[in-house]
């Protein structure tokens, strides 16, 4: 038998609102979940909220940019997530969150400058600001984030420890296609032909799959295997092809450690990312375990 539960889904649009809701879950002893997402909702956003539901209670998702940019997708944003268990929307305007006047904005250095920092200036700076004012505001006990943008996910993990804030920061899987590709609000720009190449980042890492399984750990060998791949799709134009450690994210020369293989390409006009997680396997020196 199936059962259909909704939920009461509460929008809040003012930060002392949000707040006081958040400060009054936590004096009930409340577990409170964040879960940051973006307008043009799809399953991996809603993968973090199912996540989020398991472990907390009350779930307050928000939008990490101003929802009135997405005026068409929150009417049915907001039916999508009342039906995936959030509690309440954090949707202040742009105002409210950014008043006239404010001049604070918050770097993580090193972890920022390179790979999708290096092609969108700024872009971390912005995202490390909203997070630390989301996670100052709600005060969750825990905030989830997608493996899907995982340097952006290691940035807020440092920032959580440098700035000592109590939010554990979960990471969760990357939630695919059935052919492989990542899911993402930009795959609905692809066209016919390019919706097909775009699966040409899933190859390229499942090339560097294969030749780990085969024993490589050199990281060029690897990187070459992505880079044959990726250039011989015709509607591809790659913009990089790593394998860098999973904390630092500077490149390494061998697999010894966690590293990811991190892929960014141009499919016709849509910019595309995507990574693996390399894990050395417990207990089985040498041997390394890989999420796609
Ligand atoms: P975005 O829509 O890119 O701002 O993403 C909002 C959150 O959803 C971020 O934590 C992303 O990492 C996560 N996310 C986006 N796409 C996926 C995906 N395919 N699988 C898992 N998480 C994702």
């Amino acid at each position: 038998m199936t059962r259909s539960v909704s939920f009461a889904l509460e929008t809040i649009r003012t930060v002392a609102w949000m707040k006081e809701v958040a400060r009054q879950a936590r004096a009930e002893g409340r577990i409170v979940g964040l879960v940051p997402t973006m307008g043009a909702l799809h399953q991996g956003h809603l993968s973090l909220i199912h996540r989020a539901r398991q472990d907390c209670n009350p779930v307050i998702a928000s939008p990490k940019e101003d929802f009135t940019k997405y005026p068409r997708s929150f009417e049915s944003d907001l039916a999508q997530l009342s039906a995936a268990g959030v509690d309440s929307l954090f949707a202040p305007d742009g105002a409210e969150i950014y008043p006239g006047g404010f001049r604070t904005y918050v770097n993580v250095e090193g972890l920022s400058e390179r790979l999708e920092g290096r092609s969108r200036p700024g872009h971390f700076r912005g995202v490390a600001t909203v997070v630390l004012k989301l996670l100052e505001i709600v005060q969750p006990h825990f905030a989830y984030f997608g493996r899907k943008d995982a340097q952006q996910a290691r940035i807020v993990q440092q920032l959580v420890c440098d700035l000592n804030l109590e939010a554990n920061i979960v990471v969760c899987p990357i939630v695919r296609e059935s052919d492989g590709l990542a899911l993402s609000s930009r795959n609905a720009y692809l066209k016919s032909g390019e919706r097909r190449a775009a699966t040409v980042l899933y190859r390229a890492l499942d090339a560097a799959r294969k030749e780990i399984a085969s024993g490589a750990r050199d990281a060029l060998h690897l990187q070459a295997a992505m880079r044959r791949v990726l250039d011989a799709e015709p509607l591809a134009s790659t913009d990089y092809a790593e394998i860098v450690d999973a904390g630092t994210f500077e490149p390494v020369t061998q697999i010894r450690r966690a590293c990811y293989a991190l892929v960014a390409a141009f499919i016709g006009g849509t910019r595309l990312i995507d990574n693996m997680l390399i894990e050395p396997r417990e207990g089985a020196e040498g041997d390394f375990h890989v999420s796609l």
